[in-house]
């Protein structure tokens, strides 16, 4: 994390290899920063040429999932019986509550290239024993920004809201700089907000942005001024700070390792979570916790 102004930190993402030409960045959550908003969880996947996304079942628990794509085709299962498939510019999004299970797979029919990412956002404590909900969105509204396009899929921006449901005050966007783009995004003064850039470059600041970076602009802002000479595509993410202290293991958020640990073992019984059609994929069974009851001692 490099802090440019004093406000400004550009979080570099860690990398793996998936196997496949799938490279995979995580972006949230990072050392230095935990969440932005409520936001707590963001993996940017490829863009790879072949390749899809293969995720066997697995379960949820206190987070809202969301899919988003740049190219090819997921087809999403749930242990609710929702079967749906998404393609770039429409939003998968699964609301996990006390526990859900879902697989997500790329076609095999689909022979071209892959693109995406996976989003979490935590669920506050008065909602996140709800029941489990799935919701599918297949147009989003889209915006124009001075020399860019917006696909918004949480919250509002420019009087333009996104249809989705969140139970704390988010926004998240895709946007689409042009080349030799300049953009003012006009950002909630009571939002944290953070830049990611997924292709191309931009400067913000004076400083050049690369992919695998993500650009904190902290609260009290009203915009932030971005330009790109080569154009790019960034997400946008942004939400009231989260104050809630989380707990995060796995696929789980909660908010102590008890809660976790028991989740994990539900999930490994077969006892909770609910059954997935597999899509020819195998069940992900959790990991070993890393400690029974309290940490190891020195
Ligand atoms: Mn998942």
């Amino acid at each position: 994390m490099t802090v440019i102004d004093g406000v400004l930190e550009v979080i570099t993402a860690r990398q793996a290899d998936l196997g496949d030409g799938m490279l995979m960045r995580r972006l949230l959550p990072s050392r230095g920063r935990r969440t932005i908003g409520a936001w707590c969880f963001m993996d940017h996947f490829g863009p790879t040429p072949t390749g899809g996304m293969r995720i066997g079942p697995h379960p949820h628990m206190g987070l809202q999932s969301m899919t988003w794509l740049f190219e090819g085709e997921v087809v999403h299962h749930d242990s609710l019986g929702n079967v749906q498939a998404i393609r770039p510019g429409q939003l998968n999004i699964m609301r996990a509550g006390s526990g859900v299970a879902h697989a997500e797979k790329t076609p095999d029919s689909h022979r071209n290239g892959f693109h995406g990412i996976t989003l979490w956002a935590a669920q506050p404590d008065w909602a996140r024993h709800s029941q489990p909900a799935f919701d599918h969105f297949s147009s989003l509204p889209h915006l124009t920004l001075g020399d860019a396009q917006a696909l918004l899929f949480m919250g509002t921006i420019d009087g333009e809201t996104a249809p989705a449901y969140s139970e704390t005050p988010l926004v998240g966007a895709e946007i689409l700089l042009q080349p030799r783009g300049v953009i003012r995004i006009p950002l909630q003064r009571t939002f944290e907000n953070a830049l990611s850039v997924i292709q191309g470059s931009v400067v913000v600041n004076g400083k050049e942005v690369l992919p695998g970076s993500m650009v904190y602009l902290g609260t009290g802002r009203d915009s932030v001024v971005i330009k790109t000479y080569a154009g790019a595509r960034l997400i946008l993410l942004g939400g009231e700070p989260f104050e809630e202290q989380l707990f995060m293991w796995w696929n789980f958020v909660g908010r102590n390792r008890d809660e976790i640990e028991l989740a994990a073992k539900e999930w490994n019984a077969g006892s909770a979570f609910g059954e997935v059609a597999p899509m020819g994929l195998k069940r992900i069974d959790a990991p070993e916790f890393p400690w029974r009851s309290a940490p190891p001692p020195e």
